[in-house]
């Protein structure tokens, strides 16, 4: 079989008046469309559900952007038992190459509507333009990717000889997988979990995130018209709070996937290491989890470059990201001066529905809306100063980009996950203070530093405990294949997505050997 080889996607340069405009029409198109429903896909049969998850607008307060059935703890149960049954019978004899180009094709359907996917995220995330389109060009990015990555792992293995045998090392598929993906990269990382499921020859149950259901609705769609078996794509929007056990604890689930809070994801690697009855395997999982993502700023830095790349990677999908730049830790010599520059810049940006292309959205919903005010207040409780923002809009979950200056590396805000446009700017006496703050938390997911010292850079490199460093760029915006993601400590498995290792992790290894 014989492909193009990998190539990032690109982000969309709205800049060029025709792109621009095809991204108005694509928006009027999307919203002329809202309010469809999807029911479950069960063993390859939809299936309707007494109940069903609305999706709202974050941007709109009580606009409707669909409905998906949503499974009770019995569906999900036959989910799992008739994926396995297909998973056995059929698609894991499946080759490399058939489930390649399923992805291939669905990539290329996926390439058509690019603009059509991305307004539907402007509606149903509250994702601005540039961001829409980074998701779903990430998407399609994976499906790129783990496509040709199936191709290099499919098939024998060569091994060192031995006299009078032919051995050879496979890779074989696991089972089924159960999909739990976030709603903050509501096309990317769910489609890039789903994906690697499937083209290693698991069967995926997928479970959405239940504030982006038609976005997953809509990609499983392109994967059946992309010839996907139905069987082996199961659809099963739920309430993780009601559906979730049962599916992490079914003794025929082989793996979950799962992107999301730290709370949840220990919780699925707790059940999942129960044996029940009539298990007859450990249950592997991933577990990415979330971030309190620093960029240290040395009194080497140019303080105009670093406040702008401090600032994109703060409020970028209104910081509603886990990579995103929650902890600002600036050089004494050169903190009023960043302070001055990030608070100037941070004032300008301009937050709005979507469709008026602003830089900024509303936050996801009302829970995530009244969790980041609390922690905003919690910042100026222990002793940090808001320097701009925190205000509120009305009409939707609208938050004020906001810049809290003055904390201290042990203030609530400079160590718990808040998952919004909120920004600690914490000041380090040296740069040997700098390292301790960048290392104090719980996490380890991204990171980095702006500095013109050499010596700086490679400590940085050395020391900073993170999955993903970067330096001298904003710490948001990894790329599938040249920057694998995933983190160390409490952010989670370090499974690194898009990278080499990733699809490995849904296959087991059997070495075969023949004497002649
Ligand atoms: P979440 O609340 O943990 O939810 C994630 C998924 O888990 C959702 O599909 C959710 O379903 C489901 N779930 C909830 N309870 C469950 C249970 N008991 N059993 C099984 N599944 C259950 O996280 P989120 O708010 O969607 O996402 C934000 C978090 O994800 C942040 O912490 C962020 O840092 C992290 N994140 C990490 C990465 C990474 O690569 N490390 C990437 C993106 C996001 P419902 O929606 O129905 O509750």
């Amino acid at each position: 079989m014989s492909v193009m080889p990998y190539k990032n996607e690109g982000s969309e340069d709205f800049s060029i008046e025709a792109n621009a405009k095809a991204y108005d029409e694509a928006m009027k198109k999307v919203k002329a469309g809202l309010g469809q429903h999807w029911d479950l896909l069960i063993g390859g049969e939809r299936v309707k559900s007494d109940k069903v998850i609305t999706s709202y607008d974050p941007s709109r307060e009580g606009f409707v952007v669909g409905t998906v059935g949503k499974a009770n703890k019995e569906q999900a149960t036959e989910a799992i038992e008739k994926a396995y049954k297909f998973w056995k019978e059929y698609w894991r004899f499946t080759s490399a190459e058939f489930r390649a180009r399923i992805l291939f094709r669905a990539a290329a359907i996926m390439r058509r509507r690019k603009h059509e996917l991305s307004a539907l995220m402007s509606y149903e995330e509250a994702k601005t333009r540039p961001e829409a389109d980074g998701d779903t060009a990430e998407a399609i990015d994976f499906l790129e990717y783990y496509g040709r990555e199936m191709l290099r792992l499919g098939g024998e293995h060569e091994v060192y000889p031995w006299p009078d045998e032919d051995n050879t090392l496979v890779y074989e598929p696991l089972g089924v997988v159960v999909v739990i993906p976030p709603w903050n990269f509501p096309c990317a990382i769910m489609a890039g979990m789903t994906t690697a499921a499937l083209v290693t020859g698991n069967c995926a149950v997928l479970k959405p995130a239940s504030t982006a259901p038609i976005i997953a609705a809509t990609f499983v769609d392109i994967l059946l018209e992309a010839g996907m078996p139905p069987q082996a794509i199961t659809f099963v929007p739920g309430s993780g709070g009601e559906v979730g056990d049962t599916m992490v604890d079914h003794p025929l689930t082989r793996m979950i996937a799962f992107t999301g809070s730290k709370e949840i994801g220990l919780r699925i690697q707790e059940r999942a290491s129960k044996l029940n009855e009539s298990q007859i395997w450990i249950k592997r999982t991933i577990l990415e989890m979330g971030g309190k993502d620093s960029l240290v700023v040395d009194a080497t830095a140019d303080p105009e470059y670093a406040a702008e790349e401090a600032v994109k990677g703060a409020y970028g999908f209104q910081g509603q990201k886990c990579s995103a730049c929650s902890r600002l830790i600036v050089e004494e010599p050169l903190y009023d001066e960043v302070l001055r520059l990030v608070v100037e810049k941070t004032k300008k940006l301009t937050v709005d529905h979507p469709e008026n292309y602003p830089d900024m959205g509303a936050v996801i919903d009302g829970a995530a809306y009244e969790k980041i005010r609390e922690y905003i207040q919690f910042g100026q409780d222990d002793g940090g100063k808001l320097e701009c923002g925190g205000g509120v809009k009305e009409g939707g979950w609208f938050i004020e980009p906001t810049v809290i200056s003055g904390v201290e590396p042990n203030h609530r805000i400079a160590q718990e996950e808040i998952f919004g446009p909120v920004l600690a700017v914490i000041k380090a006496r040296d740069f040997e203070h700098a390292v301790e703050i960048f290392n104090g938390t719980e996490y380890g997911l991204t990171g980095g530093i702006i500095s013109n010292n050499r010596e700086h850079l490679e400590r940085a490199r050395r020391e900073f405990h993170v999955g993903n460093l970067y330096l001298n760029r904003k710490i948001t915006g990894s790329l599938v294949g040249v920057q694998p993601f995933g983190g160390f400590n409490m952010s989670g498995t370090d499974s690194k997505a898009g990278g080499p290792d990733y699809l490995q992790l849904f296959m087991q290894g059997k070495a075969i050997a023949e004497r002649f």
